[in-house]
């Protein structure tokens, strides 16, 4: 996971396994924290994330961030727009490909969420 605002990388980077580490299904929490933007989590099980929380500490509260003067609350991945044919693959939950923030859902351009 990286920072989705500045897209550097993430400290203190902790891999939580929430389900049965013997299930076939991957389920894991990932938390890491950006020196500027502070920390992130995502979820996921099976699946790359849908999305990217910005959360106060590691399984912490959820916090907003302020982006053009809009409240962000989550940043949807490319993952959350891939349809459902494409859903039903068999893809890695790990491919950081998929882990990238849709600033277009977001509707405000990454580059202002940059600074
Ligand atoms: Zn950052």
């Amino acid at each position: 996971m990286r920072c989705p605002l500045c897209d550097g990388r993430l400290n203190h980077i902790q891999v939580r396994n929430i389900g049965d580490v013997t299930a076939s299904i991957l389920w894991q929490m990932h938390t890491g924290e950006c020196p500027i933007h502070g920390w992130f989590q995502a979820e996921f099980v099976g699946k790359p994330p849908r999305e990217v929380f910005p959360v106060d500490r590691p399984a912490g509260n959820a916090r907003k961030v302020l982006i053009d003067g809009r409240e962000i609350f989550s940043f949807p991945t490319v993952w959350n727009s891939v349809d459902v044919k494409d859903a039903r693959q068999k893809v890695d939950p790990l491919d950081p490909r998929y882990w990238q923030i849709d600033w277009k859902q977001i509707g405000v351009s990454a580059r202002n969420g940059r600074r």
